[in-house]
């Protein structure tokens, strides 16, 4: 016999119904999933549409002005969990380990009598802290035929990872505890660097010629630390490993993981692409252009996957009849490079990595098809996501909620922050460390550690966002910008004291604290011979 809502109440009390009303909570994350390749976002060049994105967007809001702190992986995901900037929460690089001490929302939400699920890449190092369920990947993850782990151990599952991920978190969704509301995280490894898309996708653009950057062959002038990066699409893309050009099946060494049948397919759909390449190699600039190409359809190919999965989580919702009572949440960890400034990867302060993709729907409680303006940032999502169900951080945060921005419409409240923070340490692909600061009209960004004698001559990065969309113009090097290079600096100093950021708090942070159960989630290494 089923209990009816009346029932219930009468038998546990009118507590236990107030928290089924609250609402479950989707949380949609994929790593390096950036704005410019999603059409709701309508930013960057006219790539193909992301239908179940714009689906999202078109019942939700979409908020245009969404950044990160610290345009990495590890650093950005462990921002969004515990509503710190990196030289608080501890992660300040790549390799950084979450202290799974730390309170974060998921937990927050579990302890408040949520049921919680994750599924896919985590990429905290520790176990997941706060989950009735957990299956996530090992470190990076696979893109196909991934390992999982879970708390009962290591299992490979056949398929490609966008697909597995999304398997694993509906079928859960249907046999979760429907008696509490649900929080499911559901966090793809695509698109992430080596693109490797899905078999159901490899045809797609194949015959067609993507739009490139005005800023493809970018010569950094004004930019001294950009122009030496290593994270070029010229210098520093691999034809193998990155975009998987190999004469035969002997070469593909990094396919090595697929079936047979998946390696067959797979070499089959690049087969005539890969010939021609070999029977009249390209050079110079046309290598650039033909590697550009390769890479920006593998790249969209991952983020097609990623978007049908969008699509069947919303269908999946729908159907269950979860929908009215479910905030769906989309973001990625970071932006990215596709092309802009001749690049790939992330870490930079300028704006296609600093920026985060963020929609979110909650029917009856946010306007269907807004669009925000307010700058928020990873740190908010904790407050943010706690205050929707009711709750407030119990731990002092850097972020503040933004919940009133989504049930008014999308309008910024007064008052609300006029300046992000930002700071990058890690130091690969030859980005060098640099702390920003970003207001609605400018961004100045700080290189703290000059590698050399023009880096520490050019500490300093000024940029009119109003009429230099692409940061092409530093206005440091400019005499009629003094004043405004001081009001900013002074800016500058007051947002990283605001934030308690010294390079004292970096140095702490990033010490390397080891913890009991780090070890779990790594793959066993190979041995080298
Ligand atoms: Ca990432």
């Amino acid at each position: 016999m089923r209990l009816t809502a009346l029932a219930l109440t009468s038998i546990l009390g009118t507590a236990n119904v107030v928290a089924q009303d609250r609402p479950n909570i989707v949380f949609l994350f994929s790593d390096d999933l950036t704005a410019q390749a999603i059409s709701a976002y309508r930013c960057g060049l006219d790539l193909p549409a992301t239908p179940n994105f714009d689906r999202l967007a078109k019942g939700g809001m979409l908020f245009e002005n969404s950044f990160c702190g610290n345009s990495i992986c590890t650093p950005s995901r462990a921002t969004v969990m515990t509503g710190l900037h990196s030289h608080k929460n501890g992660i300040v690089h790549l390799g950084g380990v979450l202290d799974p001490d730390l309170p974060t929302w998921p937990r927050a939400l579990h302890q408040n009598g949520y049921t919680t699920a994750i599924f896919g890449k985590w990429h905290l190092k520790t176990k997941p802290v706060g989950f009735d369920e957990w299956a996530v990947f090992s470190g990076q993850g696979s893109y196909y035929n991934p390992d999982v782990f879970t708390k009962d151990g290591r299992r490979r599952i056949e398929g490609h990872s966008t697909k597995v991920v999304t398997d694993l978190a509906l079928d859960w969704l249907q046999r979760r505890d429907a008696s509490k509301p649900f929080l499911l995280m559901l966090q793809h490894k695509a698109p992430h660097r080596n693109w490797k898309p899905s078999l159901t996708d490899l045809a797609l653009y194949r015959d067609i010629q993507l739009p490139e950057p005005d800023t493809l062959f970018d010569d950094y002038e004004g930019r001294v630390a950009a122009a030496n990066h290593k994270m070029g699409i010229d210098a520093h893309m691999r034809l193998g490993s990155d975009l998987m050009l190999f004469r035969d099946a002997a070469e593909a060494k990094p396919l090595a993981r697929m079936t047979p049948s998946q390696l067959k397919s797979y070499l089959g759909a690049f087969a005539d692409e890969n010939r021609a390449f070999y029977a009249d190699p390209p050079t110079g600039k046309a290598l650039v252009r033909w590697k550009y190409q390769r890479y920006m359809k593998n790249y969209l190919r991952c983020v097609a996957g990623v978007d049908r999965s969008v699509g069947r989580v919303l269908d999946a919702l729908d159907d269950a009849g979860l929908s009215d009572n479910t905030i769906v949440v989309y973001c990625a960890d970071q932006g990215f490079y596709l092309g802009e400034h001749g690049w790939f990867d992330k870490r930079w302060a300028y704006e296609e990595s600093l920026r985060m993709p963020l929609i979110i729907r909650w029917p009856g409680k946010v306007k269907a098809g807004a669009r925000a303006k307010a700058m928020v940032q990873n740190i908010d999502y904790a407050p943010t996501l706690l205050a929707a169900a009711g709750l407030k951080p119990d731990w002092d945060v850097h972020g503040i909620s933004f919940l009133p921005i989504l049930t008014n419409g999308g309008a910024t409240p007064e008052g609300f922050r006029d300046t992000i923070y930002y700071r990058y340490i890690d130091g690969g692909h030859g980005v060098a460390r640099h702390s920003a600061i970003r207001t609605d009209r400018y961004k100045l960004l700080y290189f703290d550690r000059p590698r050399n004698e023009a880096e520490k001559k050019h500490r300093w990065e000024l940029f009119d966002l109003q009429n230099d969309t692409q940061e092409m113009h530093n206005l440091s090097l400019s005499s009629e910008h003094e004043q405004l290079l001081a009001s900013m600096k002074e800016r500058f100093a007051h947002t990283r004291k605001f934030y308690g950021d010294t390079d004292e708090s970096v140095w702490r942070a990033g010490r390397g604290k080891r913890y009991a159960d780090d070890a779990y989630l790594r793959a066993p290494r190979k041995r080298r011979k």
